[in-house]
């Protein structure tokens, strides 16, 4: 049943597909990983750049706070309003769609924001090239939330991050201001570097319609590793011990053995070595060559290799299947690895169910707690504060969004947040641009 008139939501009918249907906002005002949800206004669904500056444009004439939302797979609570905000207008990019022709010289391509990374990757595929970042969520991830977070994933140690493919981004300000560089040159230094700007920005500063994107050569042949490890500093000897010098590496990968226990559990899956493991570590190279004494299962073929990613891929979901789990995303310089996971597991009450799982060479883990209070904070900042204190990043690549915001100032400076603030205020001074994601509130005067 529709809600009651609100001239507002009128007005965006009248300018991109409208709705306010409870339904369909409730489905909206909650992310992934059911830990975060709060009021939705109305769903605003633009099929253009036009409308997006349109709808942008409404919102702020009538300073109506706006999310903007992609595949909704964030982890961080970006992607959908707080529990106490008043109620949003959610613009949903996946109607943003269009793929343009792979320019197979220039190695580059243009894809609309709501572009999902699978399409996109079929999509560079068909003209003989690849797209470099990968993670789990493919199906639903979309272009625009992924520079918006400037995903990571796993393929990161072979091709970086989201920020190293965008070549140009198209995106609509607060006020409706439509910014578009799309061309793709490869040298261009005409002044400041809008794209970077929006890349990583989490859909404060703007909506991403169009990116420009780099593509890549595909990779040669490879071949996967899932091998038993002791700890963490074992697993990262044996990558260095395994690939060849000269030998391509496109991934090297680390679940613990909670982790592995959930994946097997929850898909099904029989364990991969007769032995349990407190890490299994999976590698994936054009060369493998690895010690004659280590346990491991190895796979060349397509079909063999995807199995053996299943081991890894699956935790985040497993893990999920527990009911709401406290995801944290954390990186650290690889010398202290072990004393992070260690760390966290030693911080853990009781009742608590621990799994850890990750990209071993950024030095990236995914701490996953089960069985705790969805609202009892008190963990998140144990685990953040740790990583403080290991120099480490309290987000690697889900970004800030409303989970993190209130421990910013942990990795970043007063002056680096006091720049944000000031780039945040130049480019959306109303405010109305996913209000509480990133920035923490202003400390009171
Ligand atoms: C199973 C699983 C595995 C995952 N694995 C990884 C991984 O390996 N690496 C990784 O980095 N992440 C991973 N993620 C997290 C998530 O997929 C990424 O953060 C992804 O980039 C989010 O894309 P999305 O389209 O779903 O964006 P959303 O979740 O919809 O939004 C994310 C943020 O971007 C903003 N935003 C979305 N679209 C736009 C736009 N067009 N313009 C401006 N702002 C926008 C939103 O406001 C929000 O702040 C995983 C998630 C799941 C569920």
């Amino acid at each position: 049943m529709a809600s009651a008139a609100d001239p507002l939501v009128d007005t965006l009918r009248t300018l991109a597909t409208t709705t306010d249907d409870p339904d369909i906002c409730a489905a909206h005002g909650q992310d992934w990983t059911r830990r975060f949800a709060g009021p939705v206004r109305a769903v605003v669904r633009p099929k253009s750049t036009a409308e997006v500056a349109g709808v942008l444009a409404a919102c702020n004439a009538a300073a109506a706070p706006v999310v903007p939302q992609g595949g909704n797979t964030g982890l961080v609570g970006g992607s959908v309003p707080g529990p106490h905000d008043s109620p949003v207008v959610i613009i949903s990019t996946v109607g943003l769609a269009d793929l343009g022709v792979v320019d197979e010289l220039g190695r580059s391509v243009t894809a609309g924001a709501g572009v999902t990374i699978a399409d996109l990757h079929a999509h560079a595929e068909s003209a003989g090239l690849v797209y470099g970042v990968d993670l789990a969520s493919r199906e639903s991830a979309t272009v625009g939330g992924t520079v918006a977070t400037n995903a990571g994933g796993i393929r990161v140690c072979a091709y970086g991050m989201t920020r190293a493919q965008v070549m140009g981004v198209e995106c609509v300000l607060a006020d409706g201001t439509v910014a578009s560089r799309l061309v793709g040159l490869p040298k261009d230094n005409t002044g400041y570097d809008i794209a970077a700007l929006m890349t990583g920005s989490e859909g404060t500063l703007g909506i991403i319609t169009a990116v420009r994107l780099r593509l890549h050569a595909p990779p040669p042949d490879t071949m996967v590793m899932l091998a038993g490890v002791d700890d963490l500093a074992a697993a990262m000897a044996l990558v260095r011990r395994s690939v060849p010098s000269g030998a391509v590496l496109m991934g090297a990968e680390v679940v613990d053995d909670a982790s592995l226990t959930l994946n097997c559990e929850h898909g099904g899956l029989p364990r991969p070595l007769a032995k349990a493991w407190p890490y299994l570590v999976l590698i994936e190279a054009s060369e493998l060559d690895p010690p004659d004494d280590v346990d491991a299962v190895a796979g060349e073929d397509a079909a063999d290799k995807r199995r053996l990613w299943r081991y890894r891929e699956d935790s985040s979901e497993s893990a999920s299947s527990q009911g709401v789990v406290h995801k944290l995303d954390i990186s650290v310089p690889l010398a202290n690895l072990d004393a992070l996971a260690d760390g966290v597991r030693a911080l853990m009450p009781a009742q608590a169910h621990v799994s850890i799982f990750g990209h071993l060479v950024d030095g990236n883990l995914h701490v996953e707690i089960a069985g705790l209070d969805p609202d009892d904070e008190s963990i998140d900042e144990g685990v953040l504060e740790l990583t403080t204190r290991l120099g480490g990043a309290v987000s690697a690549e889900h970004g800030v969004g409303r989970a993190k915001a209130a421990w910013l100032g942990l990795s970043r400076s007063p002056a680096d947040v006091a720049v944000m603030r000031r780039i945040k205020a130049a480019l959306d001074p109303i405010g109305v641009l996913n209000p509480g994601a990133v920035l923490p509130p202003p400390p009171a005067r």
